[in-house]
Parts: structure tokens; sequence; C-alpha cells
């Protein structure tokens, strides 16, 4: 029957077709596509455990993230792939073995990065199609290849393919996409402006990939399907990859590769947070592909709904359902599918936390997931654990990110756990936010926690109940769990006002976003001051706009919304900002609020300067609501007369911070919730063997 846990949905069953791709076969159309993680070459062994986890949850072709050819294209400090030469076939061998082990298809994506590598580590010579800087603000330039270069680069990549090979891989991609591999420099005018055979004519820039692709089959088509990694796309016009010749390309290479996996560049228009791009919204750039060969084609679109993916394959837009970020999320989504059990399916909520581990070279973690990047080191699996341990009761008190987790992993492990929420909503933070412009996804990370728990009859939930400590003491559970949240400050405090700004306080021309969430908005002009550089401050300056304020973003940062570079959102949020004539005014403190002019200082010259405004909203920093943890430790004495044991603090009411770290305090409770003691350091490191231990 349709949709009963253990059956799939007979409407699902074209996903579970297998596809033959060259030489090898997937067992269905499940697949990873290449992500980046943070771990890669430093951390083989948690970066496999971590692909295994999606092999077992039903992918049908996992791959790696970027993978190094050469040490000419070193990408340090980031942290990928590597095959510069036969020492580093055993670390990706060991994810090909786990990958297999699940009947799963391993991929690799080679990659030259060209001018878009640091070389910092091999300290080479970057290389390019054309003299030009590196990419990324490195102050050095990367020299144009000549004829030997372009045919060594070949090699390379031929040798490098004879190593994934070797290393197990099904699949092995030529990478023409995000603006990072030479194949698609070459391609790119403003990057190619050479005069000889591989430069001008568009035959002439496509040249490079069609040889690359060549010699891949030649040296492992036998084995190995080879993928072409393709952007048709970038947004740039002219100077760029335009969709008019990303049609022409394809044309001539249609028959080439083995596999199309198209996308649009760069990363922050392929991954785009949920706020700035839906489901799927890839498909008017990639759509013409999958009619232009008779090759299977897979793409991206953070497809997390069973019926779009089928509506893809039905449209005839894809053949295979490429996902990096659903799969972090839910490595076992297919599985959930195949079993019937489409609810379960944990959806990425499109906020990109698991990028800014591949941006700030720490490994991955994920919102919605807090298993990953923790199944090798932690032993922490998205879909297990163990059995509680005693017959303890858990009081719960807070149903945020960090309660809500807590209490579904508690009553997943057998615990019988009590939530109770002051307000007449669970949710906490996620729920609230999830009503400002763009967020609305985000109320996922709620609705997948409630779902789950809606299943265990041993958690209890109690809305509209603000404990006090004597609620508490008189409830009498073993342990209490205090996630009672955060709240923004109104005084200044911040990274910039280690003293907070006097004239904000009692102000009533003074609001944080809690205000506006709680229904309580400005009007006229109003400034909203950004001393956090993270997302809020420009959610509020869209969400005024939208109410038809005069906003100016204001703060002491060079930039707006700095951090935010880390999620790839800095651009859109740039963009958007532009968009809604939201103004700006960086670089500048606040040194006084009288009346309606706010007095500024620029953080480097000192100069004064000032703006007229209604009202300001203060972006700062937030303080933790922990008054009833606070009074909960007063009453210690109290516990044990109360059958109380422990009494902890997490989430934001410990230290606020991401929802990615509220999720994961309260995941982490549960796991360790009558775990014997951990040493010192809580996970399994990596230690490099040639290092001589003392
Ligand atoms: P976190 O991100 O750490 O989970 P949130 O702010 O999202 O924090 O959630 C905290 C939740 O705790 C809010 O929904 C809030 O209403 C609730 N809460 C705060 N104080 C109490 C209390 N004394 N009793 C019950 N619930 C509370
Ligand atoms: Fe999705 Fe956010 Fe998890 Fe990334 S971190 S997979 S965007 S939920």
């Amino acid at each position: 029957m349709a949709g009963r846990y253990g059956m799939r949905d007979p409407r699902y069953d074209i996903l579970f077709e297998p596809v033959r791709i060259g030489p090898v076969t997937t067992k269905n159309r499940f697949f990873q596509v290449p992500h980046c993680n943070g771990m890669g070459h430093a951390m083989p062994l948690a970066h496999a455990a971590m692909r295994e986890v999606k092999a077992e949850g039903g992918w049908g072709v996992v791959s790696t993230e970027e993978c190094e050819i050469h040490p000419s294209s070193d990408l340090t400090p980031y942290v990928e792939a590597r095959l510069w030469d036969d020492r580093d076939i055993p670390a990706l061998a060991l994810m090909c073995d786990k990958v297999h082990a699940h009947g799963a298809l391993a991929a690799v994506e080679l990659s030259h990065n060209g001018p878009t590598a640091s070389n910092l580590y091999s300290r080479e010579v970057l290389l390019a199609p054309s003299h030009q800087p590196s990419k990324y603000g490195y102050p050095a330039q990367a020299r144009a290849m000549d004829l030997r270069d372009i045919a060594e680069y070949r090699r390379w990549h031929r040798e490098a393919a004879v190593r994934g090979m070797k290393a197990g891989m099904d699949i092995v991609y030529v990478y023409a996409a995000h603006d990072l591999s030479l194949p698609m420099h070459f391609l790119q005018r403003r990057r190619n402006q050479r005069s000889d055979a591989y430069g001008g004519s568009l035959e002439n820039r496509v040249r490079l990939l069609r040889e690359v692709l060549q010699d891949t089959r030649e040296a492992v088509g036998h084995r190995c399907a080879v993928a072409l990694r393709f952007a048709t796309e970038e947004l740039l016009g002219p100077g760029g990859v335009e969709l008019a010749e990303a049609q022409d390309i394809v044309g001539l290479l249609a028959e080439l590769p083995d596999l199309w996996d198209v996308n649009v560049a760069a990363w922050y228009n392929d991954s785009v947070p949920s706020r700035f791009a839906r489901e799927g919204a890839q498909e008017p750039f990639i759509d013409f592909v999958r009619k232009a060969t008779t090759k299977p084609v897979v793409g991206v679109g953070r497809f997390t709904s069973p019926d779009t993916m089928v509506s893809q394959i039905r449209r005839g837009v894809i053949d295979l359902i490429g996902a990096a970020r659903p799969s972090i999320a839910d490595p076992y989504l297919p599985r959930k599918i195949e079993e019937g059990r489409v609810d379960d399916i944990r959806e990425c909520i499109g906020c990109n936390i698991c990028v800014s581990g591949d941006m700030t070279i720490s490994p991955i973690r994920c919102t919605q997931n807090p298993s990953m990047g923790e199944e090798w080191r932690k032993g922490w699996h998205p879909e297990r654990i163990a059995a509680k341990a005693s017959e303890a009761r858990v009081l719960v008190v807070g149903g945020g990110p960090a309660g809500l987790e807590a209490a579904r992993a508690l009553g997943q492990r057998g615990y019988e756990v009590h939530l109770a929420e002051a307000r007449r909503e669970l949710g906490g933070r996620v729920t609230r936010e999830a009503r400002l412009p763009g967020l609305a996804e985000w109320a996922r990370v709620r609705d997948w926690r409630l779902g789950q728990i809606g299943k265990l009859a041993n958690v209890s939930t109690y809305l509209d109940s603000a404990l006090t400590a004597q609620d508490v003491l008189d409830f009498g559970a073993d342990h209490v769990v205090i996630a009672t949240g955060c709240q923004w400050r109104r005084d200044g405090f911040g990274r910039t006002h280690g003293l907070g700004v006097a004239d904000f306080v009692e102000n009533p021309r003074v609001f944080t976003p809690d205000d506006l969430m709680d229904g309580r908005w400005p009007e006229g002009r109003v400034v909203v001051y950004d001393d956090d550089y993270f997302y809020t401050a420009s959610v509020v300056a869209e969400a005024l706009r939208q109410r038809g304020c005069e906003v100016t973003y204001l703060t002491p940062d060079d930039t707006i919304a700095s951090w935010s570079a880390n999620t790839l959102d800095y651009r859109h949020i740039q963009w958007r900002m532009a968009e809604l004539g939201v103004a700006q005014c960086v670089s500048h403190m606040v040194t006084g609020y009288a009346d309606t002019t706010l007095a500024l200082k620029h953080v480097w010259s000192g100069a004064a300067a000032s703006l007229t405004c209604d009202a300001v909203v203060l972006v700062t920093a937030r303080l933790p609501d922990d008054a009833l943890y606070q009074a909960l430790r007063q009453r210690e004495a109290e516990w044990e007369g109360a059958g109380i044991r422990t009494v902890s603090c997490i989430g934001d009411a410990l230290a606020p911070g991401l929802i990615a770290h509220a999720v994961y305090a309260g995941h982490r409770y549960a796991q360790e919730l009558d775990a014997p003691k951990h040493e010192e350091v809580p996970f399994k490191r990596h230690f490099h063997h040639d290092t001589p231990v003392a």
C-alpha cells in the first residue's frame, strides 16, 4: 500500500531504477555530487566514514569533493581530496571500500584549479591560460601556460585518473565548473586571451576540455565512467560562460562524456542559500542539456521532495537526482523514500552552515544533522543512537532547537522525556526567525523534530508552561536540561562597543530583532546597526523595507554582513540590499543618540559624522536567558530532596550561537546522558604517521 511503513510509494519507483553510466551502472537515481567537507586529505578516516553513511543511506553514487591532481594545484589552506602521487591512493581507497560495501558507486572529481589554486603549501607558480592575478587575492599572479605546460597538465590529469581508478573509483570526473578548474578557465574569455590553438574561437577554447575528456577515457574508460561537470552559465555576461555559448559547447561535446553533471557557476550561484533560491532553481539553466545528448544528466537543486525529483525525471530535465546539501542534512534520504518513510526525511534548510566548514577549514557541520562530521570521531550516526542506560526521567525546559533536539534524541534512546515550553508554540528562535523575509524554510528544524517527537510515546510536551525554579523542583525529574534561549541586547554592547552605548539604554527609539519578531516595529527612517556581521541585520533591513521604512544599514565593520561570505550569502545580500534601496554606511561606530540624531565616529580616521533617524534596530550581541538555570544553581542544596541528580544548561541559554550550535548542543546532551565520562579530548583525532611519538 502506498506510503505505508516499509513499502515504497509506487509513484517513486522511477527514482529506484538503475541507470547505466558508461561501463558502470548505478543502482538508483540518487547521486551525491561532489561536496567539500573541511576534512579531505587531512582527515581520511573521518572523510571515509562520512561518505560511508551516505552509501548506507541509499545514495547510488557517492562522490569526493574536488581532488587536487598535482602540487601546482594546491588549495591550501582549504582541505580537499588529493591525488598528487601514488601515496595519496590509500586515503581514497578507504572511501571507495566503504562506499562499495553498501552497493554504491564511488566518484572522484579531479581538478586542477589553475589561477584559482593557492600553492601556499607547494610554493609552485600558479598556472593559467593567460597571465592573470590569482583569483582569491593572494598577492601573486598565475603565469600563462605554454604548449609544454598544457601537455604536462594533460599528463597529470591522466595519471591522477589512473590513481583514482586504482583507489577503486567507478566514476572519474573532468571538472569544468564553478570557475575552479583549468578546462573551464580555458573556456572563459576573461581568463583566456591566447592567440594559439587554445584561444580565440569557441572551438579553440573548448580544445583543452575535449582533449582532457579523451585522455581520461583512454586512461580509465575501460573500467570507469567519465563524467563531465560543466557550468552552463556564470551570470557574468560575455566575460564568462553564457547559456547561449554553453549550448554550443554541449553540442560540440554531447556524446564525449558518459555523464553530464551540469550546474550554474560560481559556487554562490550553485549552492544558493534558501533565502535567495527555491528548490529546483537551476532548471532553466540546465534543462537543455538532456535534449542535446543521449548520455545521462545529473543536476542539483537542493531537492528534498520526492515529488519534485520524480517531476524532474518525468519532464526530462535530468536523469539523476544530484544532491550535496540534501545528502548532508539527511544521508538516509533515499532509503527513507524507499521504505515509505517520506515524512521522516530531515530536509535541508538551505542555511549553508555546511559550506562554512570548508570556508573556515574545519570539519563540516550541519544545522539539521548534528552527526555530520562526527561519524568517525564521535561515532555518531544520523539515524541510530544507543538505547537508554537507565530509567531516568528527563525534564527539558525550552522548546527551541536545542530543547527539541535534546527531547527528540533522548526520546529515541527510550528515556521518559518531559518538554516544557513557555510559549504557545514550539520551535523557539526558528519559529520566530522563519517569519522574517526569506527564512521560511528554517522552520524545518522544528518541523522534522516535532514529526519525530510525535511518534514517540515516551516524550510528553507541555505548551504555555513557563517554568520557575520551584516548578522544576516540584517536578522532580532525575535530570533537568535548561534550553531557554537568549535575547538580543538593547544596550549596544557588542564587538565594537565593549561598554555599550549609554544613549541606547531605555531609549524608546531603540529596537532589537526580538521586538520586531514580537510585532513591535519602528516606522520612518530606521538605522539597522550591525555589530554581529552575519545574516540577521540584512534580514531585518529587508523586513523594514517591506514595511515601507527608509533604511540605512550601519556597521563598524568595513563591509556589511562580512561573515556571510562563509555561507555564500554575502553577494546575494549585497545584491538584495541594492535592489531594495537600503543605504549603507560602513566603518562607523556609534557615539551617541539624542532625539533623532545618531552620532557616529569613523573607525579609522576618528572623524565625526551623524545620521538622522526615527529609530535604531540593534543587531549587536545577545544575552542568555539563563535566569531559571541560575535560580536552580542557587538552590542546589534542594536538588537531592527533589530527586534531581543533574541540572544542565545548553544552547543559546548557555552561550548564544548559531541554530546549528543549539541543535548540536541538544544532540550532544542526549548522546552523553548516562554515557561513561569521556576523556579530556572528547573525540578521536588523526595523527600523522610520519611524526615520531615522544
Ligand atoms: P535555543 O536556540 O538554545 O534552542 P531558543 O531561544 O530557540 O533557544 O528557544 C528557547 C525556548 O525556551 C523559547 O521557545 C522560550 O519560549 C522557551 N523558554 C524560555 N524560558 C522558559 C521557561 N522558564 N520555561 C519554559 N520555556 C522557556
Ligand atoms: Fe542544509 Fe544547512 Fe545542513 Fe547545509 S547546514 S545541509 S544548508 S541544513
